[in-house]
């Protein structure tokens, strides 16, 4: 039985985007409870703001891992500029908040009973469950490329181990090697992430292997930012990254990890390091709960984030369907505290607020180099688009010290939605 405090719930309904401050008149009778999966961008977002915004609510959020490697960032571990310590975000702040962490597998979600389930059998029930279970790779959908062959050619597409991975491969190689990149078709997490781990490896190749190559192989005939990516690349590596489009024979049909091959439809390439971004699909907990559909990801309301496929679950993050909006982690934040104010409404029987959103995403091209883009987002139509006239991308031509300071903005960026989201 769900309880929100009459004074939570004035708070909610009359704050402008703000919190539900004060005490709770429901102490003596128990909040609601908030269960979410994934300590994640949209996970620890979500649960920290259900905190905030009705300090009664008893929150609980469970992620699989002791604390998260972020994957914004990632790339300039792969290029040495950082170490896995500086991407790494503990779930302390979290606690201190109210929240409940909990580690553990997520095997179960049973709609049904209003519950899910871990690998050691500990059972969580619900009110409203928040899902933000990220990406899981679609094994095979490339053929010849399954979780034994990412042992060989990383992804690197969760951060972690993978990120390691290929950054011990690009130290081992020769001066003189080919780095290959095959970047995946759209839909898929954080649209210019392969672009900017291409431009951050020509980096690393630039000062310490000089005569060797990045080569990006692509499923598609165009990629965010690219007008800028390409400018940076002439500018910044003068010939040493190479873009292939799908129409020039760029998509990536076949690998052999074992024997070190990549193909496209004409041609076989032996590259003294594979980063292989395969296609991918809503974290797996997502398609197990039934909670996907043929894309692979999951249908939400776009107003509220509530699944279409379930009640009472709301998805959020790279796992879901989010219109226009890309696959990213001030997306996934931003939805978070849409999804989480959406759950305690409804509990309170309130209608659900119009969803806007916002997104900004950097690029780093080096340490000194940055790019952006912006956009507004909001329902129209019944699906989320981008508000016409918002946003865009940072201009081009620009000197040093106005791409220096972009670069400066992205670790500014990074440093204020991780207080945000896990501080
Ligand atoms: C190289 C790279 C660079 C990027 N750079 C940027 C950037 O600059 N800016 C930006 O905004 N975005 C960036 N992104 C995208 C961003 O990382 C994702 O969009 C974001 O992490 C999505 O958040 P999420 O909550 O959906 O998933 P995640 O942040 O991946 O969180 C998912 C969490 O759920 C947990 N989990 C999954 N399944 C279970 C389960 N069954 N049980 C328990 N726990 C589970 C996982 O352990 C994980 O901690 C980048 C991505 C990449 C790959």
């Amino acid at each position: 039985m769900t309880n929100i405090s009459r004074r939570t719930f004035n708070g909610l309904l009359g704050a402008t985007g703000a919190l539900a401050l004060g005490g709770s008149l429901s102490s003596c009778t128990g909040g609601p409870k908030i269960v979410v999966v994934g300590g994640g961008f949209g996970g620890a977002t979500a649960a920290k703001y259900a905190k905030r915004y009705d300090p009664s609510a008893d929150v609980v959020m469970i992620d699989a891992a002791k604390s998260h490697y972020t994957c914004p960032f990632s790339n300039t571990v792969i290029a040495g500029m950082k170490d896995m310590a500086y991407i790494d975000r503990k779930f302390d702040g979290l606690s201190s908040l109210g929240v409940k962490v909990v580690q553990g597998m997520v095997t179960t979600v049973d709609p049904a009973n209003k519950a899910v389930k871990l690998a050691d059998g500990t059972t969580f029930n619900y009110d409203k469950l928040i899902l933000s279970p990220g990406i899981d790779m679609k094994w095979g959908a490339l053929a010849g490329y399954d979780e034994a062959a990412s042992e060989l050619m990383p992804h690197a597409w969760k951060a972690g181990p993978q990120t390691m991975l290929l950054r011990k491969q690009l130290e081992a190689m020769k001066d003189g090697g080919l780095v290959l990149i095959s970047a995946p078709g759209n839909p898929f997490r954080c649209p210019p992430g392969p672009y900017e781990r291409a431009s951050l490896i020509a980096y690393y190749l630039k000062k310490n292997k000089p005569k060797s190559k990045v080569l990006i192989l692509d499923s598609k005939d165009d990629f965010a930012k690219s007008g800028l990516f390409k400018e940076g690349w002439e500018k910044l590596y003068d010939g040493m990254v190479e873009w292939v489009p799908a129409s020039k024979n760029g998509k990536v049909t076949k690998v052999d990890a074992k024997g070190g091959v990549v193909e496209t439809d004409f041609d076989k390439f032996k590259p003294a390091v594979a980063n292989i971004i395969p296609p991918q699909k809503a974290g797996m907990i997502a398609e197990k709960a039934g909670l996907t559909n043929e894309s692979g990801f999951c249908p939400v309301d776009p107003n509220t984030f509530e699944s279409t496929k379930a009640k009472d679950v709301y998805v959020i993050g790279d796992a879901a369907i989010a219109g226009a909006m890309p696959k990213s982690g001030y997306s996934a934040s931003s939805q978070a505290k849409v999804a989480a104010r959406a759950a305690l409404l409804s509990l309170a029987g309130a209608k659900p607020e119009e969803f806007t959103a916002i997104n900004t995403c950097y690029s780093l091209l080096a340490p000194d180099y940055g790019i952006s883009v912006a956009a507004v987002y909001a329902v129209q139509g019944g699906k989320i688009d981008g508000v016409k006239g918002s946003g865009g991308v940072s201009p081009k031509g620009q000197n040093y010290q106005f791409r220096k300071k972009e670069a400066d903005f992205a670790e500014g960026w990074y440093s204020s939605i991780s207080r945000d989201t896990w501080g």
